[in-house]
């Protein structure tokens, strides 16, 4: 594949490894903190696991197209940015906060994925386009489960708000 092409996919993986160092963090703090939601905590954890392999995975392609782990970029920074508009750990509605965050960080995932899976089949690495579809297919289940169970977590936060129970926010 002509270089120019491979360095922009090299890149746009290191973005996305990045991208899933950053995911994995996040999920541990929100799975760690999760006490009276445990539909939501399992899911969390689940999809924790899921972002490790794809980390990896990642890992994996950058490899095969003879770069390094080393060579990563910290995206980490631009990630937070967009997530504390709609985060807040410290905030009382903590757990509606956090999954409308969720929502929202799997849909930038997506949106990553897509991106590469066009630069991949532009590179001809079928590999590298088939991991991507792969990872695609968790991220469009998370933010699908998510959108389906925003509501009773909306609706059980609001309840345990009302009978003033304390147990509300996480
Ligand atoms: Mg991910
Ligand atoms: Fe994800």
């Amino acid at each position: 594949m002509a270089q120019a092409m491979k360095d922009n996919l090299l890149d746009w993986l290191r973005d996305a490894h990045a991208m899933e160092e950053q995911a994995e963090k996040m999920l541990e703090a929100q799975a760690s903190r999760l006490e009276n939601y445990p539909m939501l905590r399992r899911r969390v954890q689940e999809h924790l696991e899921e972002t490790r392999g794809q980390a990896r995975q990642l890992r994996g392609c950058i490899e095969r197209l003879g770069s390094s782990p080393s060579a990563m970029k910290d995206m980490g920074g631009k990630v937070m940015a967009m997530m504390q508009g709609l985060g807040g750990s410290m905030a009382a509605d903590e757990v509606v906060k956090g999954s409308m965050a969720s929502y929202a960080f799997e849909h930038f995932e997506v949106s990553a994925y897509l991106a590469l899976i066009a630069a991949a089949e532009a590179c001809g690495d079928i590999t590298t386009k088939q991991v991507c579809e792969q990872i695609l297919a968790q991220e469009r289940a998370m933010a699908d489960w998510l959108a389906e169970h925003l509501p009773e977590t909306v609706q059980e936060f609001l309840r345990r708000d009302a009978a003033d129970l304390g147990t509300a926010k996480r």
